[in-house]
C-alpha cells in the first residue's frame, strides 16, 4: 500500500519524496513539509494526499479503513509532538483543517481553525490558558467557520446575532466583547445551527475532523472551484490535499500576533520585506479588513507616516527571527516568498510559504537582482518572467495615482493607455492628428478602410468586436491601445455624439482608454512612460544570448520599422503592401487600376503608383539598414479597395475622367461572393502580372538606390502570397526575375535577392516539397492557414469562438494561439517537405502567432529560423524564443 498520509513538523524526518511533491501533497502541504524539513518552526501536522481525494470522489464519498488508520496514527504524531490530546477535557489539542491543491486555488474550501473545541474542551482551554475570553472567542470562531464551510449554515445568521449582541451592550468593536458575552453568543450560535439543520452542532472532535476532511474533498467539485479551474486551465483530475495542523494562537494577548509577508515588494520588486500584521489576532483577521493591519517594518511605517508600531518595533525579537526566516526561505527556494506566520506569546510559527505573485515590473526586477545576488542563473531568470507580462511594460500606462472618472468598460483588446479628443471617423482622425491634436478613434467597428485613422489615433474604441476583431488585431499590430466590444457604447453619426452608459459626449470631448483593463474614462488621465533600459534591457540581453530563432517584425511604415528596431527586431518578416495602397493620396490611382477595362488602363494607373511604392520601399530599406526585409506582393481581394458611397464614386470619376455609371458597372462586375477565397493573393499576379511587375520594379529600384547611397548590402526577399501550386509560383517568380533583370540592367548594378512564398493554404503545405523547387524561403502565414484549415473566417469567428473555447472544442482561440494539433501539423509537414527538397530553405512564421509564446515554443520545436511579430510583440517574442530554446 502506498502511503496516503504524511506527517510534518515535530522533528519527523522524511525519506519519502512524495511528502514534498506538490502533485501528491499539494502546494501548501509540500511547502509545510519542506519548511519543517529545513528546521523552521512549523506547528506539527499531517497531509492527506491529492490521490486520496481523487479516489474519494471516484468511489462515491467513502473513506477506507486504511485511511482511517493512517489518519489516527498521524494525529497521534501531532499529540505526541505538542503534548496534548485531541478531545482532552483538561488540555485539548486543537487543529486547523486546510485545503491545498497543486496550485493555489481560491475556489476551494476555506480553512477551519480551532477544530476540536466543544462544550467541554472549551473549559479545558480556558483553564490551561488562564484566559476565559480567549477560549470562548476561539470557540465561537470555530462554530461560525465550521457551520459555514462544513455544515452549510449561512454565515450571515451568525453575523446578525453578533451585531445584535454588540448593539445590546453598546459596543462598537469585536474586541470589546467579554468572555461572558462570547459565552452567551456560543449558546445562540449552537441554537442557530440546531434550528437550521434540525440536529445539534457536532460535539465529538473525531466527527468534526472527518466532517472537515470530507468537506475539503467535496469542495474540489464545488461550482466556484470548477469555474476557477476553467478560467485558469487547471485539470479537473488533480484533486486537493487536506492539511491538518496543530493550532497556534495569535490571539493570546499582546505578545501574540498574526501576519502575512513577502520577502520582497511584490509591486515594485524592491528588496525590502513587505507585509502586514496584527497584534492579538487570528487567521484571516489581517486580510479580512475587520481591523486595519499594521506595517511590518519600521521603514514602511515611517514612510507611510502611520502611528501604530511596526512589528520590528513592537516585537523586536520575534521580528528578527522572522527576518532570518525570510532570508533562509529565499535562499532555499531561490525565489520571492509569500509567507503566513503567527506569534504565540513571543514564539514565532510559520504557517505557509509559496512563491509570491508579482507585477510584471517586479518580476523583471527580481529576476535581474537575483542573478546579480548569485541566487539564480540567467537561464532561470529568463524562465521566471512571463513574456506576455512584458506587454504591460512596453506601453505608457495610466498613473495609478491619478483620479479616474469611469464611463464604462469594454474588452482589454490592446494594452497601453491613450487620452485624446473623440473622433468618429478615420478621415477626421487623420485631419485632426495632422494638426497635432491627440485623438481617440471611436467606431462601431473598424474595417481596413479605417487603417489611416487608426494609425493617426492615439487609441481606438469600438462598440462591437472581440479580442480578435479587426480593430483589436490591427491595434495590437500598431501598438495602439484599444478597447473593443464596449457594449454600453452607442454612436449617433448624424449628431456626432456618443453615449456610454448614461453619459452623453460629443466629438472633440476628451476621453481616456486603458487598454489593459478595458476601462473608458472621461477627460485626460496622466500617464507614465515605459522604461526600456535598466532591468528590461538586461533581461532582453540575456534572452538574446540564449535563443536560437531570430525575431523579425511585421511592419510596413518607416515609423513602425524604427520602433520595432528599438524593440530589437532583426529584420522584417512581413511587409504588407496593401496598407500603402489605402493612403489617401493614392487610393484614386489604385481604384483606377482595379476598375480599368484592360491592361493598358491598368499600366497607366500603375505608372502613377510606381514612384510612390519605390519611395515606400526606400524609406523601409533605409531604416532597416541591411537587415533582411520580406516584402509581400499585393494580397487582399480587390473589392476592399473599391469605392462604396456615391460620393466616393463621384470623386473617383472626377479624378480619372471616367463616368460614374461605367465605374459602377465595373465595380458590379468585380463583385465576389466570398472574396477571402476569391480573386486575391497570387491570383492577382496571375491575372494581372503587371501589378506584381510594378511592385517588383519598385522594390529593386529602391534596393539599388539605397544600397548605392548607404553602401549596405541589401538583399530583398520578395514574397508571393496564397500560393497553392508550384506552377503559380514558377510563373510569378519569372515576373519578379524579369523585373529584377531589367532594373539591374538600367542601373548597371546587381543585387542578391530571394523569391519565396507564403505557406497559407493546406495544399501548399502538402505540396511543399514541390513548391520548394521554386522558393528560397517559406513564411508560414498562419492567420490564413488557420482560416483555410479550420474553414473558419477570422472576422466572423468572434461571434461563436468563445463558446467553442468554453466547451473545450479548441483549448484556446486558434487565431491567438496556434492550433498546434491541427494547423501545427501542416506547418511541420510543410517545413519538413520543403527542407527535404532544398536544405537551405529559410523558414519563418508571420501570423499573429509569431508573437504568442506557446506558438513560438512550437516554432522552436519544428526548427523554424525566425518568428515575426508586430513591433510591440518583438520583446515578447525574444523572451519567448529564449524560453523555448531553454526548455
Ligand atoms: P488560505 O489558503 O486561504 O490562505 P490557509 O489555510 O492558509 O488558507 O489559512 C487561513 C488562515 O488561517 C491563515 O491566516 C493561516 O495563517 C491561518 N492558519 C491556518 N492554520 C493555522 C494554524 N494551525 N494555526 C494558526 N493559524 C492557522
Ligand atoms: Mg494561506
Ligand atoms: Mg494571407
Amino acid at each position: 500500500m502506498t502511503k496516503q498520509v504524511y506527517t510534518f513538523g515535530g522533528g519527523v524526518k522524511h525519506d519519502d519524496p512524495r511528502a514534498k511533491d506538490k502533485v501528491i501533497t499539494g502546494g501548501k502541504g509540500s511547502n509545510l513539509a519542506e519548511m519543517a524539513g529545513i528546521g523552521l518552526p512549523v506547528p506539527p501536522g499531517f497531509t492527506i494526499t491529492t490521490e486520496e481525494c481523487v479516489k474519494y470522489l471516484a468511489e462515491g464519498a467513502n473513506f477506507s479503513d486504511e485511511l482511517r488508520a493512517e489518519v489516527a496514527e498521524a494525529l497521534a504524531h501531532i499529540e505526541k509532538s505538542v503534548g496534548k490530546s485531541f478531545g482532552d477535557s483538561t488540555d485539548p489539542l486543537l487543529v486547523s483543517v486546510r485545503s491545498g491543491a497543486r496550485v493555489s486555488m481560491p475556489g476551494m474550501m476555506d480553512t477551519v481553525l480551532n477544530l476540536g473545541l466543544n462544550d467541554v474542551t472549551v473549559e479545558g482551554l480556558a483553564s490551561t490558558s488562564g484566559d476565559d475570553r480567549f477560549a470562548w472567542d476561539s470557540y465561537r470562531r470555530f462554530i461560525q467557520m465550521y457551520s459555514d464551510v462544513v455544515l452549510g449554515v449561512e454565515h450571515h445568521l451568525f453575523e446578525e446575532a453578533l451585531e445584535i449582541a454588540k448593539e445590546d451592550n453598546g459596543y462598537d468593536n469585536d474586541v470589546e466583547l467579554t468572555a461572558n458575552d462570547w459565552r452567551g453568543l456560543v449558546k445562540q450560535y449552537t441554537a442557530i445551527v440546531e434550528r437550521e439543520l434540525g440536529k445539534p452542532f457536532p460535539q465529538d472532535p473525531q466527527e468534526q475532523l472527518w466532517g472537515a476532511i470530507q468537506a475539503v474533498f467535496d469542495s474540489w467539485d464545488a461550482d466556484r472551484a470548477k469555474v476557477y479551474r476553467r478560467l485558469n486551465d487547471i485539470p479537473g483530475d488533480w484533486g486537493t490535499a487536506v492539511n491538518v495542523q496543530a493550532m497556534v494562537f495569535g490571539n493570546m494577548g499582546d505578545t501574540s500576533a498574526t501576519g502575512v509577508a513577502f520577502t520582497r515588494d511584490p509591486a515594485t520588486g524592491e528588496r525590502a520585506y513587505y507585509g502586514e500584521w496584527l497584534v492579538n489576532a487570528q487567521g484571516e483577521d489581517v486580510v479580512a479588513g475587520i481591523r486595519t493591519p499594521q506595517y511590518l517594518t519600521r521603514a514602511a511605517r515611517e514612510r507611510a507616516g502611520a502611528k501604530p508600531l511596526s512589528m520590528e518595533e513592537a516585537m523586536p525579537e520575534a521580528y528578527a527571527e522572522l527576518a532570518a526566516v525570510f532570508d533562509l526561505l529565499e535562499k532555499h527556494y531561490r525565489d520571492m516568498q509569500d509567507i503566513e506566520f503567527t506569534v504565540q506569546q513571543n514564539k514565532l510559527w510559520m504557517l505557509q510559504t509559496r512563491s509570491g505573485k508579482r507585477t510584471a515590473k517586479a518580476a523583471l526586477k527580481m529576476a535581474v537582482d537575483m542573478v546579480e545576488e548569485g541566487l539564480i542563473d540567467e537561464a532561470t531568470a529568463i524562465k521566471r518572467v512571463d513574456p506576455m507580462a512584458l506587454d504591460q511594460l512596453l506601453h505608457p500606462t495610466l498613473d495609478p495615482k491619478a483620479p479616474r472618472d469611469i464611463l464604462g468598460k469594454g474588452l482589454p483588446a490592446s494594452p497601453g493607455a491613450a487620452s485624446g479628443a473623440i473622433v468618429l471617423d478615420a478621415d477626421t482622425a487623420e485631419k485632426r492628428a495632422e494638426m497635432g491634436e491627440a485623438v481617440v478613434l471611436v467606431r462601431v467597428e473598424t474595417s481596413p478602410e479605417d487603417i489611416h485613422g487608426m494609425h493617426a489615433a492615439k487609441g481606438i474604441l469600438t462598440a462591437r468586436g472581440g479580442m480578435t476583431s479587426h480593430a483589436a488585431v490591427v491595434a495590437r499590430g500598431m501598438g495602439r491601445p484599444c478597447v473593443s466590444g464596449a457594449s454600453g457604447l452607442s454612436i449617433d453619426m448624424k449628431a456626432r455624439t456618443l453615449r456610454i452608459g448614461n453619459r452623453e459626449l460629443k466629438e472633440g470631448d476628451l476621453i481616456t482608454l486603458d487598454g489593459a483593463t478595458g476601462e473608458i474614462m472621461a477627460g485626460e488621465v496622466a500617464t507614465i512612460e515605459p522604461e526600456l533600459a535598466g532591468d528590461f534591457g538586461t533581461l532582453m540581453e540575456w534572452a538574446d544570448k540564449h535563443r536560437r530563432m531570430k525575431v523579425r517584425t511585421n511592419a510596413e511604415t518607416p515609423a513602425d520599422c524604427k520602433m520595432a528596431r528599438q524593440f530589437g527586431a532583426e529584420g522584417i518578416g512581413l511587409c504588407r503592401t496593401e496598407h500603402m495602397f489605402f493612403d489617401a493620396g493614392r487610393i484614386s490611382a489604385v481604384r483606377q487600376m482595379i476598375l480599368a477595362e484592360d491592361e493598358k488602363g491598368r499600366r497607366e494607373a500603375l505608372a502613377k503608383l510606381l514612384p510612390e511604392q519605390r519611395a515606400d520601399f526606400q524609406a523601409i530599406f533605409e531604416v532597416m539598414a541591411g537587415l533582411p526585409v520580406t516584402i509581400r506582393l499585393l494580397d487582399p481581394p480587390l473589392h476592399e479597395f473599391l469605392p462604396h458611397s456615391d460620393a466616393e464614386f463621384a470623386e473617383l470619376s472626377d479624378a480619372i475622367g471616367i463616368g460614374v455609371d461605367t465605374l459602377k458597372r465595373r465595380a458590379d462586375e468585380l463583385h465576389e461572393f466570398n472574396p477571402m477565397l476569391g480573386h486575391r493573393g497570387c491570383r492577382l499576379g496571375i491575372t494581372f502580372p503587371e501589378i506584381y511587375e510594378m511592385q517588383a520594379r519598385a522594390i529593386f529600384e529602391a534596393a539599388c538606390d539605397v544600397a548605392a547611397a548607404s553602401g549596405e548590402a541589401i538583399v530583398p526577399e520578395v514574397m508571393i502570397p496564397l500560393v497553392a501550386t508550384k506552377r503559380e509560383l514558377a510563373i510569378l517568380k519569372k515576373v519578379v526575375d524579369q523585373a529584377a533583370a531589367k532594373v539591374f540592367e538600367e542601373k548597371g548594378k546587381t543585387l542578391d535577392y530571394l523569391v519565396g512564398t507564403m505557406i497559407e493554404l493546406p495544399r501548399a503545405a502538402l505540396m511543399a516539397g514541390e513548391i520548394a523547387e521554386e522558393a528560397k524561403f517559406f513564411s508560414f502565414g498562419t492567420n490564413d492557414l488557420t482560416q483555410t484549415t479550420l474553414g473558419v473566417s477570422r472576422d466572423d469567428a468572434a461571434r461563436f469562438l468563445s463558446p467553442y473555447v468554453e466547451k473545450g472544442i479548441y483549448p484556446r482561440d486558434p487565431f491567438v494561439s496556434l492550433d498546434i494539433e491541427g494547423v501545427g501539423q501542416l506547418v511541420q509537414l510543410g517545413a519538413e517537405r520543403g527542407r527535404a527538397t532544398y536544405a537551405d530553405l529559410k523558414l519563418g512564421i508571420c501570423g499573429e502567432h509569431g508573437g504568442d509564446p506557446a506558438s513560438i515554443a512550437f516554432c522552436e520545436k519544428v526548427g523554424l529560423d525566425y518568428v515575426s511579430a508586430s513591433p510591440y510583440r518583438v520583446p515578447i517574442a525574444r523572451l519567448a524564443a529564449a524560453q523555448a530554446a531553454l526548455a
